[in-house]
């Protein structure tokens, strides 16, 4: 099957029906992709299926939690992973990226210009910045993909969580031993409103997503 046949049977299973202008933007983002990894080392795939698969529906995957909230902040999005590909599924989502890696920015900011997205922004510069220009406790959804532990993501995120929003860990097959090890503090501090266990389909991983709120203090 082609990549962009992957891409629309694929995302349709997460609830996400991609236009061939959609699926168009896909493979130029792979090509871009390609491109500087041979310069920057920004993922160990290589295949354009398994990039297709493990990078672009993983992040498809998500798309239910965000959904309809209007702004998402993505905390170390690395090459735009889950941001990117949430914004071109749901063009009305204002996505914000913030990433420490330097190089990192710049390849987003790049895919961004050249698949002509607006309403999404790649700021370099690390969460816990408190000048790093984006803005507290403004964002109704704070996702993040493999960005490290669960309770060091956890307190990199809330502070940006506006009120009644939720954080959206997407973590991998180990997530709810990853949850579970996060102790009593993050259990107390967190409610765990929902959890998605799946298999990436075309012979992927199993991933774990979680939805987080704060409860009150
Ligand atoms: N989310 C991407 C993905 O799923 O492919 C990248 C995951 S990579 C394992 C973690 C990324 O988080 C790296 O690109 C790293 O530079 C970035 N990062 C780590 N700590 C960060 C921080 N405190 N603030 C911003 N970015 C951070």
């Amino acid at each position: 099957m082609s990549v962009e046949g992957m891409l629309e049977e694929g995302a349709a299973g997460f609830g996400v029906s991609l236009s061939r202008e959609d699926t168009g933007k896909f493979v130029r983002y792979l090509e871009i992709l390609k491109a500087w990894n041979r310069c920057i080392n920004l993922t160990a795939l290589k295949d354009d299926g398994e990039i297709a698969v493990s990078h672009f529906l993983d992040s498809l995957s998500a798309a239910k939690f965000v959904r309809g909230a209007g702004s998402l902040l993505d905390i170390g999005s690395g090459a735009g992973f889950p941001g990117i590909p949430l914004k071109i599924a749901m063009p009305e989502l204002e996505v914000t990226l913030v990433e420490s890696a330097h190089k990192k920015t710049a390849f987003m900011n790049e895919v961004i210009r050249e698949l002509g997205l607006t309403g999404i922004r790649a700021v370099w510069g690390r969460a816990e910045d408190e000048s790093n220009g984006v803005p507290r406790g403004a964002f109704p959804r704070v996702i993040s993909r493999a960005v490290s532990g669960v309770k060091e993501v956890l307190a990199l995120s809330e502070p940006y969580l506006g009120p009644g929003g939720s954080i959206i860990l997407m973590r991998g097959r180990r997530g709810e031993e990853e949850w579970e090890q996060a102790g009593a503090d993050v259990h107390a501090r967190y409610r765990l409103v929902e959890k998605m266990r799946f298999t990436l389909p075309y012979g992927g991983q199993t991933r774990v997503i979680f939805a987080l709120e704060p409860t009150p203090r």
